[in-house]
C-alpha cells in the first residue's frame, strides 16, 4: 500500500472488544492508549462485541484492563439480534444462553418465554441461540421448533473467539453442529460481520464517516468493514496469527503499533 492512513482521518472508529482491547481481562499492549487516543482526537467510538454475555460483563473485563468507558459507548450482540427480533414483528421469544440478548429485550414489549410456550404458539415467535446454549436442550426443542415454523436467531456464527487462555470455541462451532443434526434448520446470526449488527452501527455512526474497524478476528472483523464500506485494521493479539485470506486495510502486531503507525507516524 502506498501509505499507512492516518488515525485523524477517520471520523468514528468501530473496535472490537476481546483480543483487541483485552485478553479475559488482562490488558493487551497500546489498548488503554488507543482508546484514549481515539477519544482525545474527537473521533467518534463504539466498542462493538459478538460476545453473547451481558454488557456489565465486558464493561468489568475492560475494568479490570485499566479502561473505563462509558456503558453506552458497548454495543452488543444481544442489541443486534433484538432490532432484528423487532423487525421480525416477534412478539415471544425463548433464550438460550445469551445474556445479551435478554439484557436488549427491555423495553421491547417482546416477552420472553418458555420453549414449550413457543411450541404452543408459533406465531410471532424466534428461538435465539448463545454461546452458553446448552446443546442438548437446544437439540430436543429444535427439531419441533423448526418443525412449526419458528425462526432460529444467533449472536453470531463466530468459530473462536479470544479467551483468557487462548481460542475459545465460539457460537459458530455450536450453531454448525445443530444445523447438521436438525433437518431444515438454518440459523440466522445476527453480530458482526451480518446485516443486523451493520444495521445498529450505522444508525449510531450516522453523519460520522469515514469509519475504521478494528479487530482480531479476520472472518469476521474484515468482512464487517467491507458490509460497512469501512477501512479495517487486524490486530495479531487474539483470534488470528495472520490475515488468513482476508484483505483488512492495515494488519498489525498490537494497537501499540498501530499507534506508532497511524498517530506517531514511523
Ligand atoms: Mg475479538
Amino acid at each position: 500500500m502506498t501509505g499507512v492512513p492516518r488515525l485523524v482521518r477517520y471520523g468514528a472508529v468501530v473496535c472490537d472488544v476481546d483480543g483487541v482491547l483485552h485478553v479475559g481481562g488482562d490488558p493487551l499492549p497500546g489498548a488503554a492508549t488507543w482508546i484514549e487516543t481515539v477519544r482525545a482526537l474527537g473521533l467518534a467510538l463504539l466498542l462493538v462485541t459478538n460476545a453473547s454475555w451481558e454488557r456489565s460483563v465486558t464493561l468489568g473485563r475492560l475494568s479490570a484492563a485499566g479502561i473505563e468507558v462509558p456503558a453506552g459507548l458497548v454495543v452488543t450482540s444481544g442489541e443486534a439480534v433484538v432490532d432484528e427480533l423487532v423487525r421480525m414483528g416477534t412478539r415471544r421469544t425463548a433464550v438460550m444462553g445469551a445474556g445479551s440478548v435478554t439484557e436488549a429485550l427491555g423495553g421491547t414489549g417482546i416477552r420472553r418465554v418458555a420453549p414449550a410456550d413457543l411450541l404452543a404458539e408459533p406465531r410471532d415467535a424466534a428461538l435465539v441461540l448463545g454461546v452458553a446454549a446448552d446443546r442438548e436442550e437446544a437439540l430436543r426443542w429444535l427439531g419441533p421448533l423448526v418443525g412449526a415454523g419458528v425462526p432460529v436467531l444467533s449472536t453470531n456464527r463466530d468459530m473462536v473467539y479470544a479467551g483468557a487462555s487462548g481460542p475459545e470455541m465460539g457460537t459458530g462451532m455450536l450453531i454448525g453442529e445443530l444445523e447438521e443434526a436438525v433437518p431444515g434448520l438454518a440459523v440466522r446470526a445476527c453480530g458482526k460481520p451480518f446485516a443486523p449488527m451493520a444495521r445498529v452501527v450505522r444508525e449510531r455512526l450516522a453523519g460520522r464517516e469515514p469509519l475504521l474497524v478494528v479487530g482480531d478476528n479476520p472472518d469476521v472483523d474484515v468482512p464487517f468493514a467491507q458490509r460497512l464500506g469501512a477501512d479495517s485494521l487486524l490486530v495479531l493479539t487474539g483470534a488470528a496469527r495472520d490475515a488468513g485470506g482476508s484483505h483488512p486495510t492495515l494488519v498489525v502486531d498490537d494497537l501499540e503499533r498501530a499507534l506508532e503507525m497511524m498517530v506517531d507516524g514511523s
